[in-house]
């Protein structure tokens, strides 16, 4: 049964009324007034349904939705067709991600798999230069071009978990975010810096320089507007989405991505790609079971293979389940923790890709005694040379032995943008739901006329060709993601639900922010606040100046070093932007939003206590 969001016009809620009232058809497009953002609040206590992401703009549509009697999934999607608006850099329908449900009435969780595939005709040695029979340089080069644009799935992923779990039918869930591009949105700090930061990879394209650089970079306090997308919005809800993938649409985009429309300002090579109607005809999102580990006491439930993100972030919380971080001092604490993400990222590079092409062992990477196995390489005194080696998934025991030297993947370029959007309703369903278009600014093509960027996701396949890599490029498979949207439970009950952003800082993220909620005696809001590091496999740990100013002297007693993350004052200087939900005694809601962090998030309740 689909209800109407009719009565949106006449909310109470200033910024999304006004939004309504302007997509009313044949509303003067020049005389909008400023639009401006809704106060943004990073923690909110109440009942009634929440919502938490990195705009306030995106969290009051949802928050709206909640409030007229949609659900978590109906909030979920208007919130990211929000994001599709205000965050476009970093996710949109020309992108594709993970969906993670918590359905109140079944008790169960189940998962979407919208990831980006590969054409049909993609070629093995598609990132190879012709002119010089060697790979693209990964940056700006690979990053923007047709060849690394995959078939988006958001679309598909939005309508088949309303189809599923929704009441608001797909035109009523964008509704909201066709009046925001129409509209417009205040231009903030991050906007502009993440404008400025792609600037030249914009200018490269006709499309994308007239739709974010028209007049020069979009100045802070300005409106932002996007008719185009509005358009299109409007377009998807009401032909649906095969539109999209079998109708006007599918074939606009496969003509963009094979020709780029090129300004001839810079001199990007940009190689295109061989993507074709009948690649986005054959698009599926896959409904699929989630990842499960317990951990103590807890059903952590999280995104199985093809992303890495649920088997990863499993992996470590086993291998830390065997130690009592509790009791430990921060700094014992900090190393295991940075230990146990060496040892499961290496299992990550060696055995996880697309299941649909590789075997992926989920079941053994899962598995207690494969963690009790992989803890026998964590020394609780010293951080081991890295990269470790992977462990072996076809015989283990949990008793230690010698180690296996088999090679560790330390390869790492996947993007550090994306964007996570965590709801709840007042039944009790949940939704977690990472999004992206890879990196910020994806392939930097805007599909000419149509107010949105094309994704570059298939860059997070492996680089460089190697039959034995399960990441490797194959014709239609998905790339390897390391989005972990994230639900716990707790006796069959949601207690928490969360995600990020951050490539495959992702995995090392929730995992922090889970132990530090889980384990550390942190409350949530502390959780997503404390300053962060990521160990992936490689010789130096990844973190936040504030992480290496906290913690920099006590780890390095156990040998570890530290880089600390992006140019100070860049986009990339920071780890993650985490929006999370708790669910607490008598369904008491804590909706948490970063501080700080790309500007600070959103986080909003419908009934705040
Ligand atoms: N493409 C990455 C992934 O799927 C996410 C990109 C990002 O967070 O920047 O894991």
């Amino acid at each position: 049964m689909r209800r109407t969001l009719a009565t949106l016009t006449a909310s109470a809620t200033a910024g999304v009324a006004a939004l309504a009232l302007a997509a009313a058809p044949g509303a003067p497009a020049v005389a909008d007034p400023p639009n401006p953002a809704p106060p943004k609040t990073p923690t909110a206590i109440g009942h009634g349904g929440a919502v938490s992401s990195v705009d306030p703009y995106a969290s009051a549509i949802g928050l709206e939705v909640l409030e007229r009697g949609g659900n978590a999934v109906d909030a979920a999607v208007a919130t990211a067709a929000a994001l599709g608006v205000t965050e476009p850099y970093s996710a949109g329908i020309g992108g594709g991600g993970y969906f993670v449900h918590y359905d109140a009435a079944t008790g169960e969780v189940t998962t979407i798999d919208g990831r980006e595939t590969a054409p049909a005709d993609m070629q093995p040695d598609a990132f190879i230069d012709p002119s010089t029979g060697r790979p693209y340089r990964f940056s700006p080069e690979l990053v923007t071009s047709g060849v690394s644009v995959g078939v988006p799935g958001t679309p598909a992923t939005w309508d088949e978990a309303l189809d599923r779990w929704g009441s608001l039918s797909l035109s009523d869930a964008l509704a909201p975010a066709a009046a925001l591009a129409q509209r417009g949105f205040v231009v903030d700090e991050t906007f502009r810096l993440q404008t400025s930061e792609n600037a030249h990879r914009f200018r490269t394209f006709t499309s994308t320089k007239e739709l974010f650089l028209g007049d020069g970079l979009p100045e802070v306090g300005s409106t932002f507007r996007n008719r185009d997308l509005a358009r299109t919005y409007r377009q998807l809800g009401a032909k649906g989405v095969d539109w999209f993938y079998g109708g006007r649409l599918a074939a606009e985009i496969s003509a963009t991505v094979q020709e780029p429309p090129l300004s001839g300002d810079t001199d990007l090579p940009v190689p295109p790609g061989s993507m074709m109607p009948g690649d986005l005809a054959d698009y599926e999102a896959l409904v699929q079971a989630p990842t499960r580990v317990g951990y103590r006491g807890y059903d952590v439930y999280g995104m199985a293979p093809s992303s890495s993100g649920g088997t990863t972030v499993g992996e470590s919380l086993n291998i830390l389940e065997q130690y009592d971080l509790s009791s430990m001092t921060p700094g014992q604490a900090l190393h295991h923790y940075l230990e146990s993400t060496a040892l499961a990222f290496a299992d990550r590079g060696r055995y996880v890709g697309d299941p649909a092409y590789v075997d992926v062992p989920t079941e053994a990477l899962l598995d207690d005694t494969f963690a009790k196995e992989r803890a026998c390489e964590l020394d609780p005194e010293a951080a081991a040379a890295k990269p470790v080696p992977a462990g072996d998934v076809t015989s283990y025991d949990g008793v230690c032995a010698t180690a296996d030297p088999q090679t560790a993947d330390e390869r790492d370029t996947e993007g550090v943008s994306t964007t996570h959007l965590t709801t709840a309703d007042r039944w009790g369903n949940v939704v977690a739901y990472t999004l992206t278009i890879e990196q910020t600014g994806g392939s930097g093509i805007v599909v000419p006329d149509r107010g949105f960027i094309l994704n570059n996701e298939l860059t997070d396949f492996s680089t460089v060709y190697d039959p034995a890599d399960p990441n490797r490029i194959q014709a239609g498979k998905r790339p390897r993601s390391s989005m972990s949207p994230t639900i716990v439970l707790e006796d069959g009950e949601p207690v928490l639900a969360l995600g990020s952003p951050g490539g495959s800082t992702i995995i090392t993220t929730v995992l922090q922010v889970l132990l530090n909620r889980l384990d550390l005696g942190m409350g949530l809001p502390a959780a997503v606040a404390a300053p962060r590091a990521s160990q992936r496999n490689t010789a130096a740990v990844t973190a936040e100046q504030a992480f290496v100013d906290a913690y920099g002297a006590a780890l390095a007693g156990y040998g570890h070093r530290f880089a600390v993350a992006g140019a100070p004052g860049s986009s990339a200087s920071e780890i993650g932007a985490v929006a999370a939900i708790e669910v607490g005694p008598g369904g008491m809601l804590t909706a948490v939003a970063e501080p700080r962090r790309r500007g600070g998030g959103s986080a909003m309740v419908v009934d705040p206590d």
